[in-house]
């Protein structure tokens, strides 16, 4: 099998795998334990204090987006402003407009990160706004987002901090309490190195109790769900139990690497050792340093009209890397992601791959750039 360089699902531990080979039942006290102890590891992990809840939703990260909004989210006379520099900015207010919540977006394109300012004067410009919705990294780019300075600078304010964490979440600092977040969404494929299957979201207590009945979905329902959880300790419906195993196994493995700092520093040094090489070979990146992330890096197309990326692409993967295939930012580029149990040896690796691949279709060494 390749080595996943993407941003989820991503290569995971042996260890991981293995906690595969178990069948739990979703009523076995043991499963129901492990449950328990993943929702309480979550919450520390976020610097929650005791005012928040940490509800498990089956299915990839856009399920808890979606639950989160259609929970959470006004249907009537306020709205929600979604900040948007990517991909996943632009699904959150989709999402929205197809429920039919109101919405307004404060639109970045897809390589510039907001400031406090613009969304302090979006906020005066319309007083009806009551939740922001605001994405970590946007894995579009790879691009970090100022939330802590963002949640500062409209501290006081009734408003409704929403953050997408989904990329970022255990290899990027959140505190959710000190920064005044009120609500976080994130899965279970990312940087907890767990496999797919399902996410979760960490929300105040008040804003919990405050959305009985007001999702648009039964399935999705957040107080439905964990209040359940919470008095049963088990799931409304079938949970992923292999997944949710698997997770408690990253989540020992995570403390045992050194928790976020730790982790933080590996993908950095992916990132690093990666953008070094890439530019070693003429291949520049789409952000400049400081404002990429150590999640996923973007590199513009190289302009030689041998480069096609789809043979790039097959070829590497031949090779034992898959990158991330696909298109979204409006200068061509492509990307490869730096997070997963990988190390900067694999990504040494990669690289000699990457100019093998080059080479082959006959791309010259230094070239004119999309
Ligand atoms: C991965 C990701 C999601 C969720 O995507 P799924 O395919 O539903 O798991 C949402 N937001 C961001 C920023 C992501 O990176």
């Amino acid at each position: 099998m390749p080595y996943l360089l993407t941003p989820g699902p991503l290569t995971t531990s042996r260890g991981v795998k293995l906690a595969m080979l178990a069948d739990y039942g979703s009523r076995d006290i043991e499963f129901r334990q492990i449950v328990k102890q993943i929702r309480a590891s979550l919450l520390d992990l976020a610097h929650c204090n005791s005012n928040y809840e940490c509800v498990i939703m089956q299915g990839s990260g856009t399920f808890a987006i979606e639950a989160a909004l259609g929970s959470f989210c006004p249907s009537k006379r306020y709205k929600t402003l979604v900040v948007c520099n990517g991909a996943y900015g632009e699904r959150a207010a989709k999402i929205l407009n197809r429920l039919g919540r109101p919405v307004v977006t404060l639109d970045k394109g897809d390589s510039e990160a907001p400031t406090p300012d613009e969304i302090v004067s979006a906020l005066n410009a319309d007083r009806t706004i009551s939740h922001l919705w605001l994405v970590h990294c946007e894995t579009t780019s790879g691009i970090v987002n100022p939330i802590q300075a963002i949640s500062k600078a409209v501290q006081g304010r009734a408003l409704t901090i929403m953050v997408d964490a989904m990329s970022s979440f255990g290899a990027i600092p959140i505190d959710m309490s000190g920064w005044n977040i009120d609500v976080m969404v994130s899965s279970s494929n990312k940087c907890i190195e767990g496999v797919p299957g399902f996410s979760y979201v960490l929300v105040r207590r008040p804003i919990l109790d405050e959305s009985e009945g007001q999702c648009h979905s039964v399935v999705l329902d957040l107080h439905e769900q964990w209040t359940v959880l919470e008095r049963t300790g088990q799931f409304r419906f079938t949970p992923p139990t292999h997944a949710l195993v698997a997770f408690q196994k990253a989540l020992e493995e995570f403390a045992r690497e050194g928790g976020i700092a730790a982790r933080a520093a590996r993908y950095q040094r992916n990132a690093d050792v990666l953008v070094r090489g890439m530019r070693e070979m003429g291949i520049q990146t789409l952000l400049s340093d400081d404002e990429a992330g150590p999640i996923i890096q973007t590199f513009l197309m190289p302009r030689d009209p041998n480069f096609q990326f789809d043979t790039f692409y097959e070829k590497l993967r031949q090779k034992g890397y898959a990158i991330y295939p696909g298109k979204l930012t409006k200068r061509p580029s492509f990307r490869i992601g730096t997070i997963g149990q990988l190390d900067e040896t694999v990504i040494r690796n990669a690289l000699v791959a990457i100019r093998e691949v080059l080479r082959d279709m006959n791309v010259a060494d230094r070239h004119p750039l999309a």
